[in-house]
């Protein structure tokens, strides 16, 4: 009796527990509510993953590779249940430096106003008399354009307008485009040289006063460069403004540009370097350093960055030092670029904000001021707002073509 009462409470006992393990096998098979039981649906919302979801593909039902599954229509809003592989930062592809000036001709409309219009308004005057003579004068300095180039301008134009006797707008505007080419110096060399001589990276220093658009510009040199196929890294070299680093990393990063920094306040000389030590090792094709801009004393600038110099040419030598100027300052921007010019050996001038100003003519200003050409332009605030410096299609934008 005994061995009968124990024998039934093992197969009660047995009989719960396999209940209990088909049960729990059955959750794991169960299907969402809803879902279609054999093909998974890429358009549902993401399930929840948990162990033993294989099981809810039939084992004899052919299993659908990644490539066979269909996409989901472009147009479809619902989320896609295939697994994204951990989110890397997305890489832009800058656009191409080629006619980037012609892209954003536009941009110049306030300088085009100022000085184009104003130009050709004044010599389609029927009397060019002297006091027009004068008021086109006027027209050139107000632009910014300088005492010597526009004394140049006015008398070549002047010649001109006696020799050829009738004038149509178009001999005009024909004749303002030349004069205004020849004071732009076409002649000057323009290309921004990071190619090394050596087998070293190329470097370009960055200079300028803090508030000019140097780090900005640092950033879209670079974007410039990735779209020229280069392998760029940055040395974050102005300790001085507190967010330049970040600042500057953040526009590598959206190119895959390395941003070598140091602690806040650091010596800048001491980044310039590693940065340039660190594009060696890495083999890059170019080491872009942003400076620090302080105007506290001429010796304070002149020793930070005759330092940066020095230390980064214990590698390899400087291949261009690109010096950053803010077109809205105007005369002021020209006082800073003479002190700058005194302390280092300046290749090229970027001017940035020209979108911002109607004195277009600080191109020729600066130029003539240092004897150096201006190489790219800023027109906006836009990542690929920074245009390689062609004089002819600057004159067109000013005048039209
Ligand atoms: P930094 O102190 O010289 O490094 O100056 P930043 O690079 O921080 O630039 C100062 C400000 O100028 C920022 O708001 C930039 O977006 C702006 N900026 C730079 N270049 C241009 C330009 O070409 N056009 C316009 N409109 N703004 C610019």
């Amino acid at each position: 009796m005994e061995l009968i009462l124990a024998v039934v409470i093992a197969v009660v006992v047995l009989g719960v527990l396999g209940g209990l393990v088909v049960g729990g096998r059955k959750k794991k098979t169960k299907t969402l509510p809803g879902a279609p039981p054999t093909t998974p649906d890429i358009t549902a919302p993401p399930a929840e993953p948990h162990i033993g979801d294989e099981a809810e593909t039939p084992r004899d039902e052919p299993r659908r590779t990644i490539e066979e599954v269909d996409l989901p229509d472009a147009t479809a809003t619902a989320p896609v249940a295939v697994e994204e592989p951990p989110a890397a930062p997305e890489i832009e592809i800058p656009e191409p430096t080629a006619g980037r000036l012609v892209r954003l001709r536009a941009r110049l409309s306030r300088s085009q106003n100022a000085l184009g219009k104003g130009l050709l308004t004044l010599l389609s005057r029927e009397h060019l008399d002297e006091d027009t003579w004068e008021e086109i004068e006027d027209t050139l300095l107000t632009a910014d354009v300088g005492v010597q180039p526009t004394q140049e301008l006015v008398e070549g134009l002047r010649e001109r307008v006696r020799v050829l006797g009738t004038r149509t707008p178009e001999d005009l505007r024909g004749l303002l485009r030349e004069e205004l080419l020849k004071i732009l110096v076409p002649e000057f060399d323009r290309v921004v040289h990071t190619e090394s001589p050596l087998d070293t990276p190329g470097i370009v220093m960055v200079v300028g006063v803090n508030g000019t658009g140097k780090t900005t510009t640092t950033g879209k040199l670079a974007r410039v460069l990735v779209a020229d196929g280069k392998n760029v890294v940055l040395g974050a070299a102005d300790t001085f403004r507190a967010a330049a680093a970040d600042q500057l990393q953040t526009w590598g990063e959206r190119v895959g540009a390395r941003t070598v920094r140091g602690p806040e306040g650091g010596d800048p000389a001491s980044i310039a370097f590693d940065a340039v030590k660190e594009g060696i090792e890495e083999g890059a094709d170019v080491v872009l350093i942003d400076t620090a801009g302080r105007l506290h004393t001429k010796t304070g600038l002149m020793d930070e960055l005759g330092k940066v110099k020095r230390v980064v040419e214990k590698h390899a030598p400087l291949d261009e030092i690109l010096l950053v100027l803010d077109a809205t300052t105007g005369q002021n921007g020209l006082v800073q670029a003479r002190v700058f010019a005194e302390v280092v050996d300046i290749t090229g001038i970027v001017l940035t904000k020209l979108d911002g100003t109607a004195k277009g003519g600080i191109v020729i200003a600066v130029q003539r001021e240092l004897g150096v050409p201006v190489k790219l332009v800023g027109l906006g605030e836009g990542a690929d707002d920074l245009a390689p410096f062609e004089p002819e299609a600057f004159v067109d934008a000013l005048i039209g073509e």
